[in-house]
């Protein structure tokens, strides 16, 4: 994944189809459709096994040397685009996000009932917030560095307790989320940091036998409390993109199940798209989701 020359990025997209090929009878000129942005070669061991995450040849649009959906046209297989009805472009866009927590949430098994700690409120924190929440999670409490951020958590997923994280050792600041919880220690974590201190407190935090599943990525070798998770039985678990989730994710947001309505703060027009990014990489505009629309 190492970009080399000039390259387009953009992962997350939704928009309309103006042409087909004369052999696909899924689709047609007009239909409104939300882009997963890969495409698999169907023959390796993971694609025939269903986990196509895996692919060993998989093109994923935005990663080097595959272009990405920062433009106004693509040509891309119908089998990957899948048609969101009245469903706005904005949520559209924002399948490929919920497909992220949605794989993450079910390969780590949360259950109705499970204390879950959320770790991080960016996107994906927010996101996994809010499918932990439909999925059971009780109680829930997501934590961050930044109370801006812990306030919007509670207001789009009202009854979530936040925790601000300070700047202690991992066994103190895991003692500190616990005291959020009420002295519950949680079942699950679902840590959307890949921030080492923050996996090193997820580890120190949930019960014996509990489970640290990371879903953000970080740095490429991390220390973790070793010994702790070994005589507490604690399961270290990752995930890698996903598979099969956006006709889940297109039910859960056509149900009303999941709103991701507030989660997009900023929109740019594509000739304004460095200022998307500039506004996305200032912690003081407050954005969380950016939106670059092309609509013409
Ligand atoms: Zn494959």
């Amino acid at each position: 994944m190492i970009v080399e020359c000039d390259h387009v990025l953009g992962h997350e997209s939704a928009g309309e189809i103006i042409a087909v090929h004369p052999s696909v009878t899924s689709l047609k000129v007009g239909d409104r459709v939300a882009i997963e942005p890969q495409v698999i070669c169907n023959e390796c061991e993971p694609c025939r096994t269903g986990r196509y995450n895996g692919c060993e040849k998989v093109d994923f649009l935005s990663t080097p040397p595959v272009a990405g959906l920062l433009r106004r046209y693509v040509n891309h297989p119908a089998t990957w685009c899948y048609k969101i009805g009245n469903m706005s472009y904005e949520n559209g866009a924002m399948l490929e996000p919920l497909s992220v927590s949605l794989a993450g949430i079910q390969r780590a098994g949360l259950t109705v009932g499970d204390p879950v700690l959320i770790c991080g409120a960016g996107p994906i924190g927010l996101i996994t917030m809010l499918c932990a929440k439909a999925a059971g999670a009780c109680p829930l409490v997501i934590t961050d560095i930044d109370e801006g951020r812990l306030k919007f958590a509670q207001e789009i997923c009202p009854g979530v307790l936040t925790h601000k994280v300070e700047r202690l050792s991992a066994e103190d600041s895991a003692k500190a989320i616990v005291k959020t919880f009420g002295g519950v220690e949680p079942a699950l974590a679902l840590e959307c940091t890949g921030v080492e201190s923050s996996i090193a407190a997820a580890i120190w935090a949930v019960k014996f036998g509990g489970k640290v599943f990371v879903i953000g990525v970080g740095k490429n070798e991390i220390q973790i409390p070793f010994m702790r998770a070994s005589v507490r039985e604690v399961d270290l678990q990752f995930q890698y993109r996903y598979s099969n989730t956006w006709p889940r994710a297109i039910r859960l947001i056509e149900n009303g199940v999941i709103n991701l309505d507030r989660l997009v703060t900023h929109r740019f027009a594509l000739e304004d798209a460095l200022k998307a990014f500039e506004t996305a990489a200032d912690p003081k505009t407050g954005a969380i989701k950016v939106q670059i629309q092309s609509l013409d």
